[in-house]
């Protein structure tokens, strides 16, 4: 069967002036995460990759870029999981560490847990050898200067993270010629956030969800929305009654807008091979590679294509 790989680079109003380049980034990602599977790697391996490329890109609010909390900080949160087996990994409020969804990877596969926090989650880090970064090396000038202007606005209002939001969380899901599933999330949350608030990306069932029997997918947006309704969860279970990727998402999305007034978005992925990209908040980079053929946009309802080089 054909390997296909989604991304995306968060949700909210992505202004024009950095569009080009967060598009430009999904599309590396895609590109990335798929040239694993079309090698042969598995879902797991594709899904890190493409995050990996997204959290080593300043553009996005992940890794380097991240969103500073209110003492002007880094915490970072990541999740991957593995629908084969269910195994997933996450860690929250790290610091100091440039690819926290590899870490999240590690703590799934070398502990007995399934999320590690904060200053355990730097302890795991130290032990197994993973390299820290110093304080400010993830910091951008640009994000600095963002949380300048904004730190004296209070977190939670809607209208900000419409208008307000630059660049954003970042996640993937695939599925391998196999037929396996995988999803990994990673995010510097919200601008401003309280020091230790975990927003939804870490947490399974909500930022992310893997199972082979019924599909994969990664969040963003408004983090407390969608854990109040475990979008990632309720996604695939629209899809465990017989939605399609893109019905499941919508419906589960429009759920989160009624029920609690959040927006977001969704890539999803199914062991067929069927993906979607959907959202609610203005824009959402995405990327998705299938059959050879790259996908992205941007703007509801966008959907460019671009024939890859065999
Ligand atoms: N969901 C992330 C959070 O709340 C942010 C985002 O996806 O934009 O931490």
């Amino acid at each position: 069967m054909a390997a296909v790989i989604v991304v995306h680079g968060g949700a909210w109003a992505i202004p024009e002036e950095l569009s080009k380049a967060s598009v430009d980034g999904v599309k590396a990602a895609a590109r990335e995460g798929f040239s694993v599977l079309k090698r042969g790697g598995n879902a797991l391996d594709a899904v890190e990759s493409a995050v990996r490329a997204m959290e080593d890109n300043n553009m996005f609010n992940a890794g380097h870029g991240a969103a500073l909390n209110s003492e002007g900080e880094v915490e970072l949160d990541a999740i991957i999981m593995d629908g084969r087996t269910l195994a997933s990994g996450a860690v929250s409020s790290v610091k100091n560490i440039a690819n926290p969804v590899s870490l999240a990877r590690a703590v799934m596969e070398k502990t007995d847990h399934v999320m590690l926090t904060s200053r355990g989650a730097n302890m795991f880090a130290e032990s197994i050898g993973v390299v820290t970064v110093p304080t400010d090396a993830l910091v951008t000038e640009y994000e600095r200067n963002e949380w300048e202007k904004h730190k004296n606005y209070i977190t939670g209002v809607m209208e900000d993270f419409n208008t307000k939001w630059a660049h954003d969380t970042v996640g993937a899901v695939a599925v391998d010629c196999t037929g396996n599933v995988a999803c990994a999330t990673s995010t510097g949350g919200i601008r401003n956030k309280m020091v230790g608030r975990v927003g939804d990306s870490p947490v399974i069932g909500a930022g992310g969800y893997a199972d082979n029997f019924s599909g994969a997918v990664s969040c963003t947006g408004h983090g407390e929305s969608i854990l109040k309704v475990t979008l990632a969860r309720h996604i695939l279970s629209y899809m465990e009654q017989g939605k399609t990727a893109a019905e499941a998402s919508e419906l589960a999305l429009q759920h989160m807008g009624v029920r609690v007034r959040g927006a977001g978005g969704a890539i999803v992925v199914s062991p067929s091979g069927q993906w979607a990209a959907t959202f609610t908040t203005e824009r959402m980079a995405w990327a998705a590679v299938e059959d050879s053929v790259l996908w992205y946009g941007l703007d509801p309802n966008e959907k460019l294509q671009e024939q890859l080089s065999q």
